[in-house]
């Protein structure tokens, strides 16, 4: 990551471009598929993945995104809710990048709201047809494989599919303007009457609730972005405090400076304790949906303390993506928000520890 990814990241994080020459490089480290066992995939453990996905960041926040999305969101989907025939077709050329994947769930009228979407699967000879709209998905606009969420026309539970690139009626557009993970392709997809073969649905999504299982990894693996985010913008800072002087000595000899430096330090050895606990908890099948909700939203809130340290730390270098902190400050907001906000996990935790819901609005008060 450091030789190969790091020197032209900035130039196409200005770009918003995806630097395809680096999928070859990135598949060779073997990650993506991260915890599935067989099918061509590593087989890590959950801490292996997790690691893994904070030194991608580490280096560079959107390269991570792309992994995760790819890996696990829809590589996962597919291994925990598709067929043996399935798994055998798409999982070992995803597991070596030769195919991208992405992960369709937001809608533009269903954030949050997810279990709310609105894009609708019906079931006709030999297969079903797509019709709706899904918005932010990474990847989306090259992707080879996109794994789509559909409510069932005639249950009107919430369906997986597997919907190929280019199929008839599928149309993806790029979102542009983004200042975060700008080099992450989110894509706008409109679906007319795309046709999925029997074949590519997924078996084993037949409610909302069956995304949870693939949401409960993902949440853990996104947890440890912001840890990676951290420790690359404490490295940068570690680095120029000792190069660049000010009024005859090296910034890093400024007390204000050096207690920025340790606060930085102490937060990202919390955070790092806070994920390695996460995992531990979900190797021992212990892990609960509010221990992932509250890793991943006290991770996310102490790493934006962090990079906000790191990028005063910078002066004006701070402001510009070339020194790599700036950019890392923007990458990190985009993770405060999906894979369920800060707040929507903080509520799915409030949720576990006091039994009581309150995503939706109280009622009128009679008072
Ligand atoms: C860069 C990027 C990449 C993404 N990639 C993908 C992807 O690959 N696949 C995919 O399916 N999705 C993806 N998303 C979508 C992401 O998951 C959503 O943006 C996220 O769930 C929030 O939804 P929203 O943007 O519609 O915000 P909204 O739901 O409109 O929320 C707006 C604000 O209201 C708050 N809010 C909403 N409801 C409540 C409530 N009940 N109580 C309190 N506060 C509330 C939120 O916390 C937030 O602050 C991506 C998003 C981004 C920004």
């Amino acid at each position: 990551m450091e030789k190969e990814v790091a020197p032209i990241m900035a130039k196409y994080w200005e770009k918003a471009e995806f630097p395809f020459q680096i999928i070859p490089k990135l598949g060779a480290l073997h990650v993506a598929g991260g915890t599935i066992k067989g099918y061509g995939c590593p087989g890590l453990s959950v801490t292996g993945t997790a690691v893994a996905t904070a030194e991608l960041a580490r280096v560079d926040a959107s390269c991570s995104t792309f992994i995760l999305v790819h890996s696990s969101l829809a590589m996962l989907t597919i291994a925990l809710c598709g067929s043996e025939e399935q798994k055998h077709k798409y999982l070992p050329s995803l597991a070596q990048l030769k195919t991208v994947a992405c992960w369709a769930l937001t809608e533009p009228n269903y954030g949050s709201d997810a279990s709310a979407l609105e894009t609708k699967a019906t079931k006709v000879d030999g297969g079903w047809i797509l019709e709706g709209q899904k918005r932010w998905i990474g990847n989306s606009t090259f992707a080879d494989v996109l794994v789509i969420f559909a409510r069932n026309t005639s249950t009107n539970q919430i369906n997986g599919f597997i919907v190929k690139k280019d199929s008839p009626g599928l149309t993806v557009t790029k979102m542009l303007n983004k200042i975060g993970l700008r080099i992450v392709q989110n894509g706008d997809i409109v679906m007319k009457k795309v046709f999925v073969p029997d074949g590519d649905r997924l078996p084993g999504v037949n409610s909302f609730q069956d995304t949870n299982k693939v949401l409960a990894v993902s949440r853990v693996m996104v947890a440890w972005q912001p840890i990676g985010i951290s420790m690359g913008v404490y490295d940068m800072c570690h680095r120029y405090l000792k190069e660049r002087r000010q009024f005859g000595a090296p910034l890093a000899a400024f007390q204000i400076n050096q207690q920025k430096l340790v606060q930085m330090l102490g937060n990202i050895q919390a955070m790092f304790l806070v994920g390695w606990r996460l995992c531990k908890l979900y190797e021992s099948g212990r892990m609960t949906v509010g221990h992932a909700s509250l890793g991943k939203s006290w991770i996310t809130v102490k790493a934006r303390d962090t990079v906000a340290l790191g990028r005063e730390l910078l002066g004006g270098n701070g402001i510009l993506a070339d020194f790599l902190v700036a950019k890392a400050f923007c990458d990190l907001e985009p993770i405060y928000t999906y894979e369920g906000t800060y707040d929507i996990n903080t509520l799915v935790t409030g949720r576990e520890v006091t039994g009581i819901a309150s995503f939706k609005p109280a009622g009128r008060s009679r008072l």
